[in-house]
């Protein structure tokens, strides 16, 4: 069956294809996996010729196009995960998509149940020992894969002056289920918590300071504060703010 199978594709491409074999043949993977149902999977080929499927697991079904390759797998009753290779060859150049199709899933363990980024993001990986592929669903803010027992878990750079990220990363494979919780701190300046002001040195955050010699005080202008001068007359008085942008981040909230 199998062999009959990647015979006929041969043929088909020998029939269709007038040009030379090719030189490389490079799929856009080099692994691809089905869940337990099977299904059908495109893997797009790049090539620069004649190319052809040299083998394939017999419970795996290829269809070679041009450039690409359509693998088609039924449902996995074999009780157990199966993996196999797909063999394609060109003019002495070979390429190997590994094909894994998942069978009930019993359990998926974590090597631990959190990661946690830097405000400068990056990637993290959780080791996963499971019998099943899990499916990986990643909130906001994160991006997350499975492959061979291992998550790769990415996180974009925290540049915002808002608080640190939190999220979930989802493992599910039919009735399993597992939570690892993701976090990256922020990039928040430690002087002024993020909010871009500090309290106005001159003033102490009061917007108006004494003047002991005449008795009164004065609006401060350090903060935005505004008085005429040395008169009774308070209709132009406008208290200062109290508050001043900071100097650490020039106001922006961002940490170094
Ligand atoms: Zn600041
Ligand atoms: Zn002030």
């Amino acid at each position: 069956m199998k062999k009959l199978f990647c015979l006929l594709s041969v043929v088909a491409l020998m029939l269709l294809s007038a040009c030379d074999s090719a030189t490389h043949v490079t799929p856009s993977t080099d692994q691809v996996q089905f869940l337990i149902d099977g299904g059908e999977q495109i893997v797009d080929i790049s090539t620069d010729g004649r190319w052809s499927v040299k083998d394939c697991p017999d419970w795996v079904k290829t269809d070679a196009q041009d450039n690409k390759l359509i693998i088609k797998t039924g449902r996995n009753d074999s009780g157990a995960l199966r993996k196999g290779d797909i063999v394609l060859t060109g003019k002495n150049v070979t390429a190997i998509i590994h094909v894994m199709q998942a069978a009930k899933c019993t359990h998926i363990t974590p090597s631990s149940d959190k990661v946690e980024f830097g405000k400068e993001g990056g990637t993290l990986t959780v080791n996963i020992d499971t019998d099943g592929i899990p499916q990986v669903q990643a909130s906001d803010g994160f991006t997350a894969s499975y492959a061979n027992g291992v998550l790769t878990v990415t996180a974009a750079p925290n540049v915002g002056a808002g608080a640190g990220r939190r999220g979930e990363i989802k493992l599910t494979c039919e009735d399993q289920s597992i939570t690892i919780y993701a976090s990256q701190k922020s990039n928040v300046c430690k002087r002024c918590g993020g909010s871009g002001k500090i309290t106005c040195p001159k003033c102490h955050g009061k917007g108006w300071y004494p003047i002991e010699a005449a008795g009164g005080g004065a609006a401060c202008e350090r903060c935005g504060g505004r008085w005429n001068g040395f008169t009774d007359d308070t209709s132009d008085w406008k208290d200062g703010t109290g508050r001043i942008s900071c100097p650490d981040c020039g106001g922006t909230g961002v940490g170094s």
